[in-house]
């Protein structure tokens, strides 16, 4: 299971506080240094740890105990709480224009995160509710991209757009959405070239293509295991280019969870979806409270 080593902390932590009937500062204080130390380990953002117990502190100092809970259940309810609004609160649902008209999703991440098996299992999603997806090769650069894509594609049911490797992606985009409307089709996913690392070629191209294409949602792919990594790459994708959310991928073999945590409170942006697994039905709606479930056991 993802995050059992946070999960396991944080229960031990926990344990203590729910035997006891009264709770002085000095137990709040201590539970919360335990806490502290198991978000650190746990890969967490540092500032966001900071801020996380600060909140958590004042509430459970300020706080009438509830006459149904122990002072330690109350404890444990602030920290769920806590934990739930840090990842956003609510679910948010990717956004679609009205109607029938086109929606031009745009995917972008690095290299590896798993950004073109989470497009193809994006259009299964989009699929199932009803929306005519159309997938599109613009990762020109990446030998296997375009195939895989093709593969992909074909095991959802959905059409992908490709004009080979010699065109720009920008143009690509362009007459796939010409495509798309011809076809009617109402969602254009955008495949993009990802790098290895951050650079100034990739980030210009996917400005390229947001200044001459409408894209309406720009979505980050980012890989969970990567931990703080993770956390850094979406909030440099999201002052360079600008983002909508994000998708969570391996989260089946993150074991911390520190970016699952951060990445909303960091960057401002949701976590939409999170990836399960390679096979293209592993993809989840993220719901911070669930989320927030798990890891408290
Ligand atoms: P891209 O370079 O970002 O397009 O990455 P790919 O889509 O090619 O994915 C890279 C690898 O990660 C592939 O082996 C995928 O099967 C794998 N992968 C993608 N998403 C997940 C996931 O949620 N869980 C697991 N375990 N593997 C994944």
């Amino acid at each position: 299971m993802a995050f059992e080593s946070l999960s396991e902390k944080l229960q031990n932590v926990f344990k203590n506080l729910r035997g006891k009937g009264r709770l002085t500062e000095a137990d709040v204080a201590a539970a919360l240094k335990e806490v502290k130390m198991a978000l650190l380990e746990a890969d967490v953002n540092f500032k966001v740890v900071k801020n996380f117990i600060k909140s958590v502190q004042e509430r459970a100092i300020g706080q009438d105990v509830m006459s149904s809970l122990t002072p330690g259940q109350m404890v444990i309810k602030i920290v769920n709480e806590e934990m739930v609004k840090l990842m956003g609160s609510e679910t948010t649902e990717i956004a679609f224009k009205p109607g029938n008209e086109i929606t031009v999703i745009m995917m972008c991440g690095l290299q590896g995160a798993g950004k073109t098996t989470t497009t193809a299992k994006l259009a299964g999603k989009f699929k199932t509710k009803g929306k005519k997806p159309l997938l599109v090769a613009c990762d020109i650069y990446r030998p296997a991209a375009i195939e895989q894509l093709q593969i992909n594609g074909n095991k959802q049911g959905v059409p992908v757009f490709t004009m080979g490797d010699k065109h720009k992606p920008v143009n690509i985009a362009k007459a796939a959405i010409e495509h798309a409307a011809k076809n009617n089709m109402n969602v254009v996913i955008l495949d993009t070239a990802g790098r290895l690392h951050i650079d100034e070629d990739m980030m210009n191209e996917l400005i390229e293509i947001k200044e001459n294409v409408s894209v309406y949602q720009t979505i980050l792919v980012v890989d969970a295991m990567t931990g703080q990594d993770a956390v850094n790459v979406s909030e440099m994708f999201n002052d360079k280019i600008g983002i909508d959310g994000v998708i969570l991928t391996k989260l089946d073999g993150d074991t911390r969870g520190g970016a699952a945590l951060s990445i909303r409170a960091v960057t401002g942006k949701p976590i939409l979806y999170t990836g399960v697994g390679e096979k293209l039905s592993d993809l989840e709606q993220f719901y911070p409270d669930r989320m927030a479930s798990r890891i408290l056991g």
